[in-house]
């Protein structure tokens, strides 16, 4: 998937780099046993990863402990390195929902090992994400509901005033690591609730105002 869709328009954003964040909830940093950040946590996935909301995501045969985690996606809509506050707010071009499709006993056995955990986070269809909702056609207010169920059943259930760094504070601590440029993805992190899921269960999940999001696991 090189392109994702936005709401209300023909048009497509060409994706570039995906840049994530980890334990951005305090209840999930908790959850994983770890300690809240005082920086954000930064890791990559890639654009072969991505397939869009209402796909399969295929379960690699190498690992017994998929996990669902829901999560808020800024898109950049231009350059921007250093970013002020105000520049960061201005280089955000819109919103999604996305999955950050987890193989939860690689990244532990990884970090562990102290070794880089990259392979638990980008066998293909290992991101999910609805089409992009345009700044300008929504205007966040920052604690929009953020629900993720398997098979009906509530696993997640957040908003998104419980991030520890807001999308503004994100792009701007990216910046200052790397260029950011237009069609960069951001998955912001996951709220507590993770949890396994196994071939044939149902996610569905979304946030408030910008979309739902729909997977099978196979
Ligand atoms: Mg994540």
């Amino acid at each position: 998937m090189k392109q994702v869709d936005i709401k209300n328009s023909d048009e497509k954003i060409t994706i570039g780099k995906v840049v994530c964040l980890g334990k951005n909830y305090a209840a999930h940093a908790k959850e994983m046993g770890g300690e809240t950040p005082k920086f954000p946590i930064i890791f990559l996935k890639t654009a072969t990863c991505l397939i869009p909301s209402g796909g399969e995501v295929i379960h690699p045969d190498y690992s017994n402990n998929l996990h669902h985690e829901i999560e808020f996606v800024l898109i950049i809509g231009k350059d921007v390195k250093n970013a002020t506050e105000e520049e960061a707010e201005d280089a955000i071009a819109g919103y999604a929902v996305g999955l950050d499709m987890t193989l939860r006993d690689l990244q532990f056995e990884y970090k562990e090992k102290g070794e880089p955990w990259t392979l638990a986070k980008v066998f293909d269809t290992s991101g999910v994400i609805t089409p992009v909702v345009l700044k300008s056609d929504y205007q966040l207010r920052g604690n929009e509901r953020i629900f993720l169920n398997v098979n009906g059943e509530k696993r997640q259930d957040s908003t998104l005033d419980k991030m520890l760094f807001n999308a503004v504070a994100t792009v701007q601590h990216i910046s200052k690591k790397m260029t950011l440029e237009k069609g960069d993805l951001i998955f912001t992190g996951t709220p507590e609730g993770v949890g396994r899921v196994v071939s044939g269960d149902k996610i569905f999940g979304g946030i408030e105002n910008i979309g739902e999001i729909e997977a099978t696991i196979v």
